[in-house]
């Protein structure tokens, strides 16, 4: 590169928009099919098992809910392990009634390991 041209290279540098953002204070924008945390229903959920059956890093084990809400939730449901995904989708794909959906959600770094497995839970009132 000429010396010119690294002058240009230089001055433009300086004068220009930097490529980085400041974190956590701005953030970049999440693309609308990115796949980030799963999203579950539990009351469209029909129990079928295909989600854990498709998952090929078995992130995905079929549990009981706690004690308090098995006489409205019978069934068992998708817990997942968010330690194993590999953020495929593929579980998203295959499930019929759609109740499990991957968010923009790319904010998974924690100091607990154990927080990153997600139970099946009934929503909270209020909760989409
Ligand atoms: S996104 Fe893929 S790896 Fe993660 S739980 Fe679903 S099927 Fe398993
Ligand atoms: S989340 Fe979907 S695929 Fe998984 S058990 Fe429920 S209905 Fe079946």
């Amino acid at each position: 590169m000429s010396m010119v041209k690294t002058l240009w290279v230089l001055v433009e540098g300086l004068f220009s928009k930097p490529m980085t953002i400041k974190f956590p204070h701005e953030a970049i924008e999440i693309p609308d099919a990115y796949r980030g945390e799963h999203k579950f229903d539990i009351d469209r959920c029909a129990s079928c098992g295909f989600c854990a059956e498709i998952c090929p890093n078995k992130a995905i084990e079929m549990v009981k809910l706690p004690e308090q809400y098995t006489q409205k939730y019978k069934k068992t449901y998708p817990r997942i392990d968010l330690r194993k995904c590999c953020f495929c989708a593929l579980c998203q794909d295959i499930c019929v009634k759609k109740c499990l959906k991957m968010t923009k959600n790319v904010f998974l770094a924690t100091p607990d390991p154990a927080s990153l497995i997600k139970d099946p839970m009934p929503k909270v009132q209020g909760e989409e």
